[in-house]
């Protein structure tokens, strides 16, 4: 007769004998009783082994077996008012499924604090620890509530390519790729390609993907390859329409995440705390205003940067808001998708900003065949390096807008995590391309 397979989720007192499977995370050897708490996915389970009562071969090999060695063991559960479970396993067998040398890399429960470049180069072990792997739980839960969000809201999910012969926005932070030969690039966002969508019907996409920016910065919150979430849609009649959906899509997936993502959250001790709604729209000028009250001497036109945007983090922290939209940008400084705003030097685009951060840019698109082109030429890039897209502008195009809102960097400070690698689980970076 086999025995039923448990974890540490699933075992009961009164289950007689069981198989538990995991991890040896600690062992006690107190003479006439040893102890082994044993890890799996969910939490420890203990093993109690009384000398007396124990095989002496089954004994001697299990108190002896080096930390985080894989074990199948089968025993009886029994209760116990010691541990936290309630219960305790005493081993009648054991397989030895992987022995682990010694010593660690680094330790899986040492209170030592060890530096990130450590543990990141060690992701494996360090992911065994049950708050380290708490935000990967996390994040997948995300990404589900995003998928239910947005099909609810009728979005389809596409995927565009990750290759292609021309960046989206030109320039600087592409990484380029030998492709048989010819140059070709790693995609920085799917802009192009899921504004191209908008002529063909599909109304409303959205894509969760890999993005890659050839940047050389090493701040908290840049890496080179994030998960991008981008969402596009026809038919708004202004960009109010797409901050409107925003607003609804992230508070949705903060409340889920508080509301299903508990029992991580509480491995974490965190507790998030839902923006209070409706997130305010500031406008860039009044922002710029906010700054410069704040000691910030920032010029119309000039870019918030990460000390601007910490001023209007702090002063609307002061409100009661963490989250909120800073809109119309300076036309200059925006892509030449974003569409101006007639008769000013500003234009339809926002940015969702977070705790003093930005989370997420997006804006209303310009549709207008004449005046994209228009737009390209005057930032300086050359339409004909744009063929493909700007066909898709010239046979019917509906007016749309959307986004594009960095995952990671949603989830960091949602969690208040210090780093935007602590929600990656093998970032890349300028000095960073393994493991
Ligand atoms: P920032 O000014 O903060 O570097 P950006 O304006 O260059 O960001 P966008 O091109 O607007 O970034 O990209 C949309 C979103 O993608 C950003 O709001 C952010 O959430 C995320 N993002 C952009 N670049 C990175 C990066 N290097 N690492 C992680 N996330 C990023
Ligand atoms: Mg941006």
């Amino acid at each position: 007769m086999s025995n039923a397979v448990k974890n540490s989720k699933t075992v009961k007192v009164g289950d007689g004998i069981v198989t538990v499977k995991g991890w040896v995370q600690d062992t006690r050897n107190l003479g006439g009783i040893s102890f082994i708490v044993l890890r799996d996915r969910f939490g420890t389970i203990q093993l109690t082994l009384p000398k007396k009562k124990i095989d002496p071969e089954l004994f001697g090999e299990i108190t002896t077996l080096p930390r985080e060695s894989v074990i199948s063991v089968t025993g009886e559960v029994k209760e116990s008012n010691q541990t936290e479970l309630g219960l305790e396993i005493i081993p009648s067998g054991f397989v030895l499924e992987s022995k682990a040398d010694s010593p660690l890399p680094m330790g899986v429960i040492d209170k030592v604090n060890v530096e990130m470049d450590t543990r990141l180069n060690n992701r494996f072990i360090d992911l065994r620890k049950p708050e380290i792997r708490a935000i990967f739980e996390l994040k997948s839960l995300m990404v589900k509530l995003l998928n239910e969000v947005m099909t609810e809201n009728q979005f389809s999910q596409v995927f565009t390519p990750k290759m292609s012969a021309s960046g989206a926005e030109g320039g600087a932070s592409l990484f380029s790729v030998d492709y048989f030969g010819k140059e070709a690039y790693l995609a920085q966002s799917p802009q192009l390609y899921k504004q191209m969508l908008m002529s063909t019907g599909l109304d409303r996409i959205f894509e969760i993907a890999p993005a890659f920016r050839a940047e050389n910065s090493n701040t908290n919150r840049h890496v080179t390859e994030f998960i991008s979430f981008d969402g596009e849609m026809s038919w708004i009649e202004s960009m109010d329409d797409v901050m409107a959906m925003i607003e609804e899509i992230v508070d949705y997936v903060i409340r889920g995440l508080k509301e299903r993502g508990a029992e991580y959250l509480k491995v974490l001790d965190k507790e998030i705390v839902v923006p209070s709604r409706p997130y305010p729209r500031l406008t860039y000028a009044e922002c710029l205003k906010m700054v410069n009250d704040g000691g910030l001497p920032l010029k119309d036109g000039d870019d918030l940067g990460t000390e601007g945007e910490k001023i209007v983090g702090d002063v609307m922290a002061e409100r009661g808001y963490e989250m909120y939209f800073i809109a119309e940008y300076p036309e200059e400084a925006k892509p030449f998708y974003i569409m101006e705003k007639d008769g000013t030097s500003y234009s339809y685009s926002f940015d969702l900003d977070y705790k003093g951060q930005e989370i997420s840019s997006g804006g209303q698109r310009e549709h207008r065949y004449d005046l994209l082109v228009k737009r390209m030429e005057k930032l300086g890039l050359n339409p004909e390096d744009f063929g493909f897209y700007l066909d898709a502008f010239r046979y019917g195009m509906p007016p749309h807008g959307g986004w594009g809102i960095g995952i990671e960097r949603l989830l960091v400070k949602m969690l208040d995590l210090p780093n935007i690698r602590e929600a990656i689980l093998f970032p890349r970076d300028p000095s960073r391309l393994s493991p």
